[in-house]
């Protein structure tokens, strides 16, 4: 039964934003979605947030995630409770030695999947199909890069779209050249370790998420493969541009320093799960009370890598 299905499959989710600007309102959809999700099906919440990429992390926007999530009145199970007890505790940062020990052992594991590329940024351009495999270079850190080879007709089906992983993303450093860990990679092994098993995006990863899908098959993440995704619409400004970080003016900052209620992204939460009366949706108790459409919104939205 579908039902019994999914209720029984949940059982860990994340809440995971990246401190590198402040919350817009996107980001804080995908919260409530993610938290409605969660506590219909009873999985347990984690707070992860991911600031593997430390020359775009602050404190501040760390310090924003947490004022958000209180605004909102979303509670998690797992991860940091504040500002100070994340960076003491829960950074990317002191990972590093963990991540580049896993990377390495899969690395010795599969020699001749992976290679060692010197190639800087502003060379390679964008995606990678590069050279560097024939050399066999030894890796310096700091200096030198980690990748993943994709050979060409590499892809991966979900649901019923083929994501062709050989152009989209070539040959990823998994390991950067700025010596630290790729998000692609620090994502994936945190779910893999902490046994994640829902997880609610938006769109825009849906890429990432099949690229995850291959390495998690690749390298024997058996519990990643059995994880629910749920991809959901992103939200756009006026303009008909996606909301990003950099763009201040969605920013809830200012919602909350002019004493703004979060009720509308309550409302368009509740609209994205096909609720009819969506305008009567103002806080977490109201979403979580609409338990007929979050059901039929995971059934509808919920997908699983097809292993057969
Ligand atoms: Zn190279």
């Amino acid at each position: 039964m579908q039902r019994a299905f999914y209720f029984s499959m949940c059982n860990l989710t994340r809440i995971a934003p990246t401190p590198s600007g402040f919350i817009h309102t996107g980001n804080a959809i995908n919260f409530i979605l993610t938290y409605a999700l969660a506590r219909h099906t009873n999985a347990k919440i984690e707070l992860r947030i991911d600031d593997i990429d430390q020359n775009r992390s602050k404190d501040i926007y760390i310090e924003d995630i947490f004022e958000t999530l209180e605004w909102l009145r979303l509670d998690w199970d797992l991860g940091a409770i504040d500002k100070n007890d994340f960076l003491k505790n829960y950074s990317f940062i002191n990972k590093q030695k963990t991540l580049f020990e896993a990377i390495s052992s899969l690395w010795h594991k599969n020699p001749d999947i992976f290679y060692i590329c010197k190639c800087s940024r502003k060379k390679i351009g964008g995606i990678y199909h590069g050279d560097c495999i024939k050399s066999k270079l030894k890796l310096k850190k700091g200096e030198s890069a980690l990748r993943l080879h994709i050979d060409k007709n590499t892809g991966i089906t979900l649901g019923n779209k083929y994501i062709d992983l050989y152009s989209i993303f070539g040959d990823i450093a998994l390991w950067q050249k700025e010596d630290f860990c790729s998000y692609q990679f620090a994502s994936l092994f945190a779910d893999e370790k902490h046994k994640t098993n829902l997880i609610v995006r938006g769109d825009d990863l849906f890429n990432s998420t099949a690229l995850q899908l291959y390495m998690a098959r690749l390298f024997g993440f058996e519990n990643f493969l059995k994880t629910t995704f749920v991809h959901h619409a992103l939200i756009f400004d006026k303009s008909g541009l996606k909301l990003s970080k950099s763009n201040s003016s969605s920013a809830l900052l200012s919602w909350r320093k002019n004493g703004k209620k979060p009720n509308e992204l309550f409302q368009k939460a509740a609209q994205m799960m096909g609720v009819r009366e969506f305008w009567k949706i103002n806080t977490k108790e109201d979403i979580l009370a609409c338990g007929n459409e979050l059901e039929l919104f995971l059934k509808t939205n919920g997908q699983r890598l097809n292993l057969a």
